[in-house]
């Protein structure tokens, strides 16, 4: 759970927000106007990109406030059409305080075949909390999507959406920014891996060792 921020703390989410969306265009994790970026700047309010506009258009101003109702709170566009993911993540998990979906294309092919990733690198477990899972379908900025995907984070700070794309979040922008980069090339890795022959899976017991590492850095 975050302090209530004041003005210049959440201009200063909304320029961050501004910068992390030219970064993930330019990394190419993102194409046009898709994916989207949120921070949680209270309990019940998170700054979000807006929908329809690119990136590189996009302004501190155009950054809307939403409730976690998904009412606009503040903000003169409509919010990101994937809102609804972004919040019921927020909802349910109070330790994430932002969100980052992107349409990478190693993370997305996966996901368009509905593949987890499961537990085969070691710095996976302590940066995403374990597999990678994949969301129940559902279409664009449906609640059964949001729902979904939510359920397909779990505890952990990624999950694929399925035939659509990537979702990351963490205790703040940076590592959720952090993290959503790593998925892409988790992803990567792991149909590089699966061309040589078959990952080998982590034991439990390296899991186990290895998750509270990832409690100590997230919670
Ligand atoms: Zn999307």
């Amino acid at each position: 759970m975050v302090r209530e921020m004041d003005a210049a703390e959440i201009q200063e989410v909304k320029q961050k927000i501004v910068e992390a969306g030219k970064y993930i265009l330019e990394k190419g994790l993102v194409h046009g106007k898709s994916g989207n970026i949120s921070v949680r700047i209270d309990e019940n309010r998170v700054a979000i990109t807006p929908s329809a506009l690119p990136y590189p258009l996009i302004t501190p101003e155009a950054i809307l406030i939403l409730d976690l109702e998904g009412n606009i709170v503040e903000g003169d566009f409509n919010p990101s059409s994937e809102a609804k993911m972004h919040l019921s993540i927020y909802k349910a998990r109070p330790d994430v305080n932002s969100v980052v979906h992107t349409h990478s294309v190693y993370g997305s092919a996966l996901a368009c075949c509905r593949k987890r990733i499961p537990v085969f690198l070691d710095e996976a477990v302590p940066t995403l909390g374990g597999a990678i899972e994949v969301s129940e379908y559902g279409t664009p900025g449906s609640f059964e999507l949001a729902d979904g995907v939510a359920k397909a984070v779990g505890q952990n700070n990624a999950a694929l959406v399925a035939n659509h794309g990537v979702v990351a979040c963490g205790p703040t922008l940076e590592k959720a920014m952090h993290n959503v980069e790593f998925v892409e090339r988790i992803a990567k890795m792991y149909i590089m891996a699966k061309m040589v022959g078959e990952p080998i899976n982590l034991s439990d017991d390296v899991i186990a060792m290895e998750r509270e590492i990832f409690e100590a850095l997230n919670r």
